[in-house]
This record gives C-alpha cells, sequence and structure tokens, in this order.
C-alpha cells in the first residue's frame, strides 16, 4: 500500500507516531493509500525546521524571491495535468475540474511573483524639518495552513504563495482525505530552488492542528474548512496571542428575477450547483426564484440534469465525480430522505439516479418548495443537491439571503442594473456574482465570506493576504548631510 509521509526540512519524512487514515479513490470506494497522521512531536520538528528556515528566507532579497516563484510558476504551470490527475484520483472531481482549480491556484503564485509591487511602503518627507517618516511590512516568521478537501491545490495555493513571498516560512496541514497534491507542490518548490523548510507538509488531524495552533513559534493560521472547525480554530489560535483568519462553510443562494434570461439562469444554475459534485464553498445551493420565474425554471432545470454525464474523474466525457466518503454520500442522502418527510418535492432524486455502483456516487438532485425552516435549507448539505425556496418579491429575497448565518458568495441573474445594484448594495455576503454564478475573485483581489463564513478581519489572498502575511513597521528617520559617496560607471544591479 502506497504511503503518503510527511515533508519536513526539505525532504520526505516517515510517520513515527503510529498513526494513519486511509485515502480513498472515491470513484472506486478503494483505499488507494495510508497517511501517515503527526504527532505533536513531528509537528514540533517541522517548526523547528521551518523556524531556522524563516530567519534565512526573511533576510533573502526580494529579487532572489521572485526568481524562485517564477521557477515554481514554470513548473506548475507544465504540470497542470500531473497534478489535476493525482488530485482526482484522491478527491474525485473530474479531471478538467481539478484542472480549472491548478489554473486558478496559479493566479495566486503568479500575484506572489510580483510581491515587490505590493510590498511597497509609504513615505511622508519632511515631516518635520529633515525628518521623513516611512512604513515597511516585514514577515511574520513562521505561519500554518489548514486547508480543506475539497480544493486540495487551489486553496493551499490562496495561502502558501503569498506568504512564501512575503518572506514567511509556511507549513501546510492538508487534509487528511487528499493530501498528495501538497506533498506534490513540496517536492517541486525544492525543485524551483526553495531553500529546505520554507514549505513544509505535516500531514495530519486534530493533533496536527491543535498542536500546530499551540506552538508558541507559529505566528498566524490560516485555515479554510467547516464554520464548527472554523470557529474552533479561530478562538484557539487568538487565545494563544495568534493571528488567525478561519473561513467557514456557506449556504449560497442565487437570486432569479422574472425578468432573467431562463436558459442563462438555468445553465448557470446546474453548472454552480453540480459542479464537482456540490463540493464547493462557493457552490449554489439555494435557488431563490421571485414571482412567476419559478415554475419555468424549475422545468428548464430538470430537463437539463439527466444530460449530466456522471462517472470517475478520469473518464473523458465525464462531468460529475463521486462524493469524497462513503460516510458523507449517506449523509446527503439523508438529507434528501428527511427533505421529502419534511415536504420537499423531489423534481430530480439523486437517489434514484443511474450512476456508478462501487464509488461515493450521488446523482444530482433538485427540490422544490423548501421552505427556510427545513433542514435542507438551513445546512450545508455540501452535495449534489440544490433547493429552490419560491418568494413574491425582491425585497423578500434579500430579506431571506441576509437572514442566512452564511455569508459566502451569492448571485442575482436579471437584465435590470436597478435591481442588481440594490442586490449588491444590500446583500450581507462576502462575494457577489451579477449574472455570475461563482464570482470566486482573481487573486489581485481577496477572497472572503462574511458572518459564520469567516472568522477574523482580513480575508485571504490578494492583498489583503499580503497584509496578513506582514507586520507593519513605521520608521521616524533623521539624517545629517552625507558627506561621502563614491563612483561606479557599471550599470546598477540588484542582486
Ligand atoms: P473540515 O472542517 O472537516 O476540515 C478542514 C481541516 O480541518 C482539515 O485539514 C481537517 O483535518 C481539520 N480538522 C477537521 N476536524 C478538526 C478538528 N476537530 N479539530 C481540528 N482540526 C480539524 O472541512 P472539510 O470537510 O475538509 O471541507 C469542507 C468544508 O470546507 C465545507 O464546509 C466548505 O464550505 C468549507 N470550505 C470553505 C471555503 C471558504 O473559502 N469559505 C473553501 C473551501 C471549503
Amino acid at each position: 500500500m502506497r504511503r503518503i509521509q510527511h515533508f519536513i526540512d526539505g525532504e520526505l519524512r516517515a510517520g513515527t507516531s503510529g498513526r494513519s487514515s486511509d485515502v480513498y479513490n472515491p470513484a472506486t470506494g478503494e483505499v488507494q493509500a495510508q497517511v501517515d497522521l503527526a504527532s505533536v512531536a513531528e509537528v514540533d520538528q517541522a517548526v523547528v525546521s521551518a523556524s531556522a528556515a524563516a530567519v534565512e528566507w526573511a533576510e533573502s532579497s526580494l529579487t532572489q524571491r521572485t526568481q524562485i516563484m517564477f521557477r515554481f510558476r514554470e513548473l506548475l504551470a507544465g504540470r497542470v495535468d500531473e497534478l489535476a490527475r493525482i488530485i482526482s484520483s484522491e478527491h474525485g472531481k473530474v479531471i478538467s475540474d481539478a484542472a480549472g482549480e491548478v489554473a486558478r491556484g496559479l493566479e495566486n503564485v503568479e500575484f506572489a511573483c510580483g510581491i515587490a509591487h505590493h510590498l511597497k511602503g509609504e513615505i511622508n518627507e519632511q515631516v518635520s524639518a529633515g525628518i521623513e517618516v516611512y512604513s515597511l511590512r516585514q514577515p511574520l516568521g513562521v505561519v500554518a495552513g489548514i486547508t480543506p478537501f475539497n480544493f486540495p491545490a487551489m486553496v493551499p495555493s490562496w495561502m502558501f504563495a503569498t506568504a512564501i513571498a512575503c518572506g514567511n516560512a509556511f507549513i501546510c496541514k492538508p487534509s487528511e482525505r487528499d493530501p498528495s497534491a501538497s506533498m506534490l507542490i513540496a517536492e517541486w518548490f525544492i525543485e524551483a530552488g526553495l531553500p529546505p523548510g520554507v514549505f513544509s507538509v505535516v500531514n495530519g488531524d486534530k493533533v496536527a492542528v491543535d498542536a500546530l495552533i499551540d506552538h508558541e513559534d507559529v505566528a498566524a493560521i490560516s485555515f479554510v474548512g467547516s464554520t464548527p472547525i472554523a470557529s474552533y480554530v479561530y478562538n484557539r489560535g487568538t487565545a494563544m496571542g495568534k493571528r488567525v483568519q478561519a473561513l467557514g462553510g456557506a449556504k449560497n443562494h442565487m437570486l432569479v428575477l422574472p425578468d432573467a434570461d431562463i436558459d442563462m439562469a438555468a445553465d448557470a444554475a446546474v453548472s454552480a450547483a453540480y459542479g464537482s459534485a456540490g463540493e464547493r464553498c462557493m457552490a449554489i445551493s439555494a435557488l431563490i426564484a421571485v414571482g412567476s420565474v419559478a415554475d419555468e425554471l424549475v422545468e428548464a432545470i430538470s430537463t437539463r440534469i439527466p444530460d449530466i454525464k456522471v462517472g470517475a474523474g478520469d473518464e473523458p466525457d465525464a462531468e460529475m465525480g463521486p462524493l469524497i466518503t462513503g460516510e458523507h454520500c449517506a449523509r446527503v442522502a439523508g438529507y434528501v430522505e428527511r427533505a421529502q418527510e419534511a415536504g420537499a418535492v423531489a423534481v430530480v432524486d439523486g437517489s434514484q439516479a443511474d450512476v456508478p455502483k462501487n464509488g461515493f456516487f450521488y446523482g444530482p438532485t433538485l427540490l422544490d418548495g423548501v421552505t427556510p425552516e427545513m433542514e435542507c435549507y438551513s445546512d450545508e448539505i455540501f452535495g449534489p443537491v440544490l433547493v429552490v425556496v419560491r418568494v413574491e418579491t425582491f425585497r423578500e429575497a434579500i430579506d431571506l439571503i441576509n437572514s442566512n448565518p452564511f455569508g459566502n458568495g451569492t448571485a442575482i441573474f436579471t437584465r435590470d442594473g436597478g435591481a442588481a445594484r440594490q442586490f449588491q448594495h444590500e446583500v450581507q455576503v462576502g462575494m457577489v456574482g451579477i449574472n455570475v454564478p461563482i464570482p470566486v475573485p482573481v487573486a489581485y483581489h481577496s477572497f472572503g465570506g462574511w458572518k459564520s463564513s469567516l472568522f477574523g478581519d482580513t480575508h485571504m489572498y490578494g492583498p489583503e493576504g499580503v497584509r496578513f502575511y506582514t507586520r507593519a513597521k513605521a520608521v521616524t528617520a533623521r539624517w545629517p548631510d552625507p558627506s561621502s559617496s563614491q563612483i561606479d560607471l557599471g550599470f546598477p544591479r540588484n542582486n
């Protein structure tokens, strides 16, 4: 059986805790590898190595960091397919979808290639006679990232690219369900010339997470995962005096007004609800149909669902793969059953779909007649289940979205610019799409929800990522007239 180890101090390190976890191939239901689960002592080894590396890395020039990041970018861009295949085999998403996540992660690396621009400070000349005040941003030291199973390459990229480019050493604790993407990234960073210890991977579960949070030499924690764990990591981390950004779960609403183009809205709803089997934090899971649009929209979506090709991620024509585990598959099925008992109508019932029998497959499901009190509306199901809530007015729709405890993403479909403007202004959600169903911001903006979808003040990656991974320093300086200078006729170059 293949064994997935840790990556510490620039090399593979076999686990010594005696604990490991199964890594499945969700398309077959078979265990394909065992991942080592780190002990507190193994986390400490990673932090000790990272701490030593962080001191030197913080002294590296922006030119050196940028050159390594460019080399890494080239390696990653040339190996998208290799990474996508390993993601697909452990996560289950289809290869084209996995390649899409790598491409979005690559954008974060490209952002980090321009880090020199983003680290520029500010200066006021002559605040008093002969005195300047200027600001610097300096790295924190060792920072850790704890990531979920659903984007095993993209979510780590949200963190490590900026963290490392800012001069920190980064320790990744990927999901124990699909850890191999992070391991490959660690190897490719060494190939790109990153010094050992600047990027490490400790595989593990709660033991490793708690050890990272509690370690006094870890300065900051970035977390992405479910809301209960995000809240836990935020509270425990901040109680330890650390800087923490913890992104949680979601229930993303797509609001469709009667003037919307029905075909476009139906295509968008199907893509955003069932892509990656609904296991995306930005998946559309609740459709809010305003007034007369509901019947036509439900009909348009239900006629599209049978065309979705469900199959193993490496099948060339598959569009939707399996769920991550058998346990999760049963959980999704339970939600659909209880929804019908509560009065929802299964227009399309995924439990009846003709899907492969061996793996963790569940068919796309459309539930109509859902009301806000129902569990299938209030909970994040994280599967291929789209619930339809019918409301009479635009006002009712906005109020419904704003009363939801989550606030990650949302989208409005309309041809009315005024309504879209009102929606973007009033909706209490961190990322808004206007006729765009999955509004994940580009790498040079920042990603983050509101309310129970984010604990902490800073969103992830982009300009807010740079602020999160650096500390500001303000310098007040006075210099007497310099009397020394020298001549150098060579063209000035950066080293
Ligand atoms: P999860 O919360 O179960 O796990 C996330 C990480 O936390 C993993 O590395 C896991 O090992 C660790 N963990 C799990 N239980 C823990 C515990 N008790 N103590 C300490 N650490 C623990 O999430 P998941 O199932 O891997 O991912 C799916 C969830 O992530 C969904 O809720 C989804 O919405 C969310 N998510 C959110 C975003 C976002 O940007 N807001 C992005 C992707 C995923």
